[in-house]
């Protein structure tokens, strides 16, 4: 199955839902940046969250959402849009770590720190938001964050589940949130549904689909507005890593082509190697070198 998002009105339109199934893009991430299992999902279950917070905006805006937690995972990005792309790095892509049930424990890998949630709705200025970690199992995090720092009460349920041979078997989330004109009866129905419900990924491994969790949720009273798929996606290329080299100036570039051959560089969300020659670092010291305005 494809991973796809849907969102949803329930309530009688007071409350919003979005759910989706993110075990292939989870599993692309998994091979990109050879996760072990804490890793693999702690960080699956920040790239799930983050990329149903990009289904919340628009066009060709952006969201950084930074998770700085003191434990051995030493802190993952997410880059996320409103097109259902998403991709990311971890710190330290080799925990695995668990709890005596032999469940994978997340919290322990995160550790205590904060999360910053940074908007380009490239319109103006960007603006960062942040919150305490909670727990550092993510769901409650992002929870706390949606209530505290957006004012928003929100509910966020995202689970990865790692099968022995560390491959992911589901994937997969929602977040609910409470619009204005929402009751506290429905409040506390949907808190007492959340309570009783099995944990996200066992659903997905089950075979629910993203229209199916919603139905949990919402129980007989919904619209379902849009499905949007989803993908794990870099948008780097060798231009952009031009430009960057330019950045350094032509002293740095200099430096660099008198100790090596051919410069490498790599990409931190998707490991794309390119190489420069020297050849072409030389004309790249030229080309700015050309453009200096002349001392006088
Ligand atoms: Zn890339």
């Amino acid at each position: 199955m494809k991973d796809y998002l849907v969102k949803a009105y329930a309530y009688n339109g007071t409350v919003r839902i979005y759910a989706a199934n993110t075990t292939q893009l989870v599993n692309e991430a998994r091979k990109i940046h050879d996760l072990w299992p804490t890793s693999a999902a702690a960080f699956g279950r920040l790239l799930t969250v983050s990329v149903i917070m990009g289904a919340m905006y628009k066009g060709n805006q952006e969201l950084t959402i930074r998770v700085e937690g003191d434990g051995p995972l030493d802190g993952m990005v997410a880059v996320t849009n409103a097109n259902g792309q998403v991709k990311g790095y971890v710190g330290n892509p080799h925990v695995f770590l668990q709890y005596n049930s032999g469940k994978l424990n997340v919290g322990q890998a995160v550790g205590n720190g904060f999360i910053h949630v940074t908007k380009d709705l490239k319109v103006r200025d960007m603006f960062t938001s942040s919150s305490k970690i909670q727990t550092g199992e993510i769901g409650d995090d992002f929870a706390y964050y949606f209530t505290v720092s957006e004012q928003i009460p929100s509910a966020v349920g995202v689970g990865v589940l790692v099968n022995p041979n560390n491959l992911i078997s589901a994937g997969g989330g929602f977040i609910l949130q409470a619009m204005p004109g929402c009751t506290e009866e429905v409040i506390s129905y949907i808190e007492d549904i959340i309570a009783n419900m099995r944990p996200i990924s066992d659903l997905i491994n089950d075979g629910y689909t993203p229209e199916k969790i919603i139905q949990l949720l919402a129980g007989e009273d919904y619209e379902m507005l849009e499905t949007q798929d989803l993908s794990y996606y870099c948008d780097c290329s060798k231009d952009k890593f031009q430009r960057g080299l330019i950045a350094l100036g032509a002293d740095e570039l200099r430096q660099l082509v008198s100790e090596e051959e051919t410069i490498k560089t790599s990409c931190h969300f998707c490991n794309s190697t390119y190489s420069f020659s020297k050849k072409e670092i030389t004309a790249l010291i030229e080309k700015i070198d050309s453009k200096r305005t002349p001392k006088l």
